[in-house]
């Protein structure tokens, strides 16, 4: 039987039987017809709405895309971390819900500190430093990355939310002297030959992969933090769902006192940190 129109309900199931999530059908539609991308009531009380023929095959290249494995993040252009709306592109990593973790923890570490100066290192999109001061209008939080590309991203989204953060550009630590009452990162931290990496093409690899174990960067990170560090201050460090027992070896091997981890939603091993003794230089093994 010819069709000569789709209604938003056919759109969404032709969308499913593309492979698609049915969350992610609903937010690409919503995306395209200029609606919130979380107003999926929007879309059961229009589903016999007949979409424009135009927008159904808009609809039909942005679900191909999807269906490539591109995230709905870049097809939308947008993201929510910690409640906040945040811009993001292919010039940076897709900020993930399980770096909420990190943050948190972050928070709980600083709760009793006036005025905490904080690093973000690697920020990306600015995701983790604009939570932190968001949630934290006290506190002086330089992000850091040595993408100029992603720099750009979080400068955006500083600028838009109207959220004082303060951009450097360079590698981790280098070209940064401290102290710090908290260093947190979301470092890459894939292995480089791990076949989960062939899901991810879409975004930098640069933030992604991280020598042959995954942990060079997260190796440099915990070399160059106890000179950055203020005494009694917190190296917190997201890494693999593997990797807790190696990282915080690498914490206790460089001076760090508490070294402990915490569980990401899905209950994975996903962050370690330890803190600056308070009372020996950093020198002081
Ligand atoms: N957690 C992400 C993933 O495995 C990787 C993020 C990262 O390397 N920092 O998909």
């Amino acid at each position: 039987m010819p069709t000569t129109t789709t209604t938003i309900a056919q759109a969404l199931a032709r969308a499913q039987a593309q492979g698609l999530a049915r969350i992610d059908a609903q937010m690409l539609l919503l995306h395209l017809l200029g609606r919130p991308v979380n107003d999926r009531a929007w879309l059961l009380t229009h589903d016999g709405d007949a979409l424009a023929p135009h927008d159904g095959q808009r609809y039909t290249a942005l679900c191909a895309r999807r269906a490539g494995g591109e995230p709905v993040a870049y097809l939308t252009g947008q993201k929510e971390f910690w409640g906040l709306p945040l811009a993001v592109d292919a010039r940076v990593l897709d900020p993930r819900p399980d770096t909420e973790t990190l943050v948190a923890w972050a928070l709980e570490v600083l709760q009793n500190q006036h005025a905490p100066r904080i690093a973000d290192l690697g920020t990306g999109s600015g995701a983790i430093a604009l939570a932190l001061q968001h949630e934290r209008r006290d506190a002086s939080v330089l992000a850091v990355d040595a993408s100029a590309d992603a720099l750009a991203v979080a400068r955006a989204n500083a600028e838009r939310l109207g959220l004082p953060v303060r951009l450097q550009h360079g590698n981790w630590l280098a070209s940064i002297t401290g102290p710090f009452d908290a260093i947190v990162s979301n470092p890459p931290y894939i292995p480089a030959q791990d076949p989960h990496l062939a899901a991810l093409t879409h975004e930098p690899l640069s933030a992604l992969a991280s020598g042959a174990d995954g942990l060079a960067d997260i190796r440099a990170i915990i070399a160059q933090a106890p000179r950055a560090l203020a005494p009694g201050g917190w190296l917190l460090i997201e890494h693999g769902w593997d990797q807790a027992p190696a990282v915080q070896a690498l914490l206790r091997a460089a001076g760090l006192a508490q070294v402990q981890g915490r569980n990401d939603l899905a209950g994975i091993a996903r962050c370690s940190g330890g803190s600056m003794p308070v009372g020996l230089s950093p020198s002081v093994k």
